[in-house]
């Protein structure tokens, strides 16, 4: 996925505070870049909260009618300093990056690309791709990789299975991290979680996680109060550190929630289009070595790569703003 907005922290998102610790942060609509351009709801970051654990970044899409839409199309793009989580409800996406990674998802299963020092990605849902595609529907999330590890190597992987258990009658399936004893396959360079939990009408359930995280419940579908806060499809509740457990109420049309978490990130991370770093001048560097990597140039393309088989031209970066990007704290 790929960040159109020139001020990410700066959206237009409203927060309602409650109490013991609970923040509800409502979604707001940014439509992405690239030649079709597709609405995702965005919680992170937002005006009052970059990150819940490593994760800075939760985009919510669809249900998107693919044939009036287009579905996704998000041409080759650079990242840096992060992961990108690829997690579906329905429909299929086809991942493609400088790795030579050619891999297609679909729900239940994780693609997860680090960026280390560079890379470079495109994304494809389109009925050109997929003929038979009806609806797009998904998340995409980032975590922020820590200092050890954003400079290092770029690596894909796609997990086709993760591990799922049932708890109260409600089906979870965990994405990252480990969860009521299960353990996701994929990298994490920081302690952190995600799941998927799909409750069905009525359900109460009681999720045990870790003390020491802060965890965010982002609402795909149907009713639900997490932890006493009632939230809206594609809102985020933002639940602080302290807790034994989450507690997760669905309505009487069930709910299908995706349960981020982690330990909270110590350090001050700086955002800036498709880009994680702490300096304004290393977001410059990237910048200007992405448009050489679009040139052709080998400085450019020994950072980020290349992608094969993209049938189009890579997306440029934006023009930087006149000031000088200043890193966020945690909040
Ligand atoms: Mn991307």
């Amino acid at each position: 996925m790929t960040n159109s907005e020139r001020r990410p922290q700066d959206g237009d998102c409203a927060v309602a505070t409650l109490d013991d610790g609970v923040e509800v942060i409502e979604p707001r609509d940014v439509p992405l870049g690239g030649p079709r351009a597709m609405t995702v709801r965005r919680t992170l970051p937002s005006r009052r909260r970059s990150l819940i654990g490593a994760f800075c970044f939760a985009d919510h899409y669809g249900p998107d009618a693919v044939a009036a839409t287009g579905g996704m199309d998000v041409p080759p793009h650079p990242h840096t300093g992060l992961q990108t989580v690829t997690w579906l409800f329905e429909g299929r996406v086809l991942h493609r990056d400088a790795l030579g990674s050619e891999q297609e998802i679909r729900p239940g299963q994780l693609n997860l690309m680090t960026a280390g020092h560079g890379v470079c990605h495109s994304e494809e849902g389109t009925v050109r791709l997929f003929p038979d595609q009806r609806r797009l529907h998904g998340v995409q999330l980032w975590t922020a990789l820590p200092e050890a590890t954003r400079h290092g190597e770029r690596a894909f992987e796609h997990v086709a299975e993760v591990p799922t258990f049932d708890a109260d009658g409600a089906r979870v399936q965990v994405v990252m991290g480990t969860l009521g004893g299960a353990t996701s396959p994929a990298r994490a360079d920081t302690p952190l979680v995600a799941a998927q939990v799909d409750l069905p009408a009525g359900a109460r359930v009681r999720l045990p996680v870790e003390r020491g995280f802060e965890h965010g419940v982002l609402l795909d579908a149907g009713e639900l109060t997490a932890c006493g806060a009632p939230l809206a499809p594609a809102a985020l509740a933002y639940l602080a550190p302290g807790r034994d457990a989450v507690d997760l109420v669905a309505g009487d049309a069930g709910a299908r929630l995706v349960l981020l978490g982690g330990a909270p990130f110590e350090e001050d991370v700086l955002m800036w289009w498709n880009f994680v770093g702490r300096e304004h001048d290393e977001v410059v560097q990237a910048r200007e070595q992405w448009q050489a990597a679009i040139r052709g140039e080998p400085e450019g393309l020994a950072r980020f790569g290349r992608v094969d088989g993209y049938d189009g031209a890579p997306l440029p970066a934006p023009a930087l703003p006149h000031v000088r990007l200043r890193p966020r704290g945690r909040l």
